[in-house]
């Protein structure tokens, strides 16, 4: 009955050990879930406050499928204050979160016979939108020694006459890696010299550490602009994943395909959520940077925390809310009958055993490590490292 496309997606797996961990809670069980990348922070009250207003002033109805003129151009004056991009309001589409832009940008781009280079490891949701579109993944490995960034070697021997496009991901997700300009140049080097578009995804953009600096891929050259689409959103920089905001800015015709298949599939991003997004892009920073001093803190403490337990090794990120240790010095144990063979087993057993909720590299596609979200209290992530610590002390 059901087609090919939907007998072989699968679902996302960083939403489903979320909704594992959340019923285990639900039932009681005293879980602590470094599983979802969701900042665990409440959305800043002006953004709250002018949603508020928007119900009470009516704004509840239709808007243009790809987003409100004033939306628009307050992302146009952020990509131009932060990255110094100057787009029009036909160069940017407003969508349901970023997962929709990146998804509405592979309905638009690619198909049967295309391959789309995705370096691993790679967030969850990028093979699978590829191959809902009928395109095939190119999955280029990146090393820790290396410190997850693509080498342009690497990048260019993946491209062929089909490749469509390059998936890039900085500050990355699950890695934690943020590329410094150096390695966005040299990226941007081979795109432009094999032709490869490239959709750059900078949700977590607001969140680097250690001195490091953000920068978009297509601000890099005229030439770059012109072949990139940036994709980023409000879920990360303020809070706010529920609200369903994320939005695109590239070429005019891309942005118009994104557009007009939105317009045929879910119409307009939220009106109400829409005007909440002027608000936290326009409006004071203030809630951005406490929220990121916070996961500074939590990021230094985690990360020395695993690099303290036997068998763990983690390389500091410098971007996002994610710890992405190097496991594979525990595979092969065992506890009691359970036996740690991989990445998913390790997840398994920290959940189980620990009541630990957190995300196996094999759904990044690198089973060697597994992610830690630190998207939560500093009080859970303490009491998440000692639950580990004890665990792993029962394997042998
Ligand atoms: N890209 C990356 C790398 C992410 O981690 C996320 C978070 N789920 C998204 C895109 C999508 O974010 P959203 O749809 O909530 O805007
Ligand atoms: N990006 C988040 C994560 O990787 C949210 C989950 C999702 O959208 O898949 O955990």
């Amino acid at each position: 009955m059901l087609s090919k496309r939907a007998r072989d997606v699968k679902p996302s797996p960083t939403l489903a050990i979320d909704a594992k961990a959340k019923a285990l809670k639900a039932a009681g069980v005293d879980i602590v879930n470094f599983g979802v990348g969701e900042p665990d922070f409440d959305t800043p009250e002006n953004v709250k406050d002018a949603a508020v207003r928007a119900l009470r002033e009516g704004f509840t109805k239709y808007t243009p499928a790809g987003g409100t003129d004033a939306l628009k151009d307050a992302i146009a004056a952020k990509l131009k204050k932060d990255n110094g991009l100057e787009y029009s309001r036909d160069e940017i589409v407003v969508s349901c979160g970023a997962k929709h832009s990146l998804y509405n940008a592979a309905q638009a781009l690619f198909g049967p016979g295309d391959e789309v280079i995705v370096p691993a490891p790679y967030w969850v949701s990028y093979p699978d939108q590829i191959l809902l579109n009928d395109a095939t993944p190119v999955i280029v490995k990146t090393s820790e020694a290396d410190g997850f960034v693509l080498l342009p070697e690497a990048f260019e021997a993946a491209v062929t006459p089909r490749t469509k496009a390059l998936i890039l991901n900085s500050p990355s997700n699950p890695t934690g890696s943020a590329y410094d300009r150096k390695a966005l140049e040299r990226v941007a080097d081979v795109a432009c010299r094999r032709n490869v578009f490239v959709i750059s995804d900078e949700i977590y953009e607001k969140l680097v550490y250690d001195g490091a600096e953000h920068a978009s891929i297509a601000s890099l050259s005229k030439e770059m602009r012109e072949r990139t689409l940036v994709v980023n959103g409000l879920s990360k920089s303020h809070a706010m994943t529920g609200w369903r905001i994320g939005y695109a800015a590239g070429p005019k015709p891309v942005i118009k395909a994104m557009t007009d298949i939105q317009s045929q599939s879910t119409s307009n991003p939220n009106s109400i959520a829409q005007k909440a997004a002027v608000e936290a892009l326009a409006g004071p920073q203030d809630s951005v940077a406490a929220m990121r001093t916070e996961f500074d803190a939590r990021r230094r403490f985690l990360v020395d925390a695993l690099n303290s337990l036997p068998g763990l090794s983690c390389r500091t990120p410098n971007g996002a809310f994610y710890a992405f240790p190097n496991c594979s010095r525990l595979y092969g144990k065992r506890a009691g009958d359970r036996k740690i063979a991989g990445s998913s087993d390790l997840a398994i057993y920290f959940l189980e055993e620990a009541r630990v909720a957190l995300v196996p590299g094999s759904a990044f596609g690198d089973g060697a490590f597994v992610r830690l979200s630190y998207a939560t209290s500093m009080e859970n992530v303490k009491k998440g490292v000692e639950r580990i610590r004890e665990a792993l002390s029962r394997l042998a």
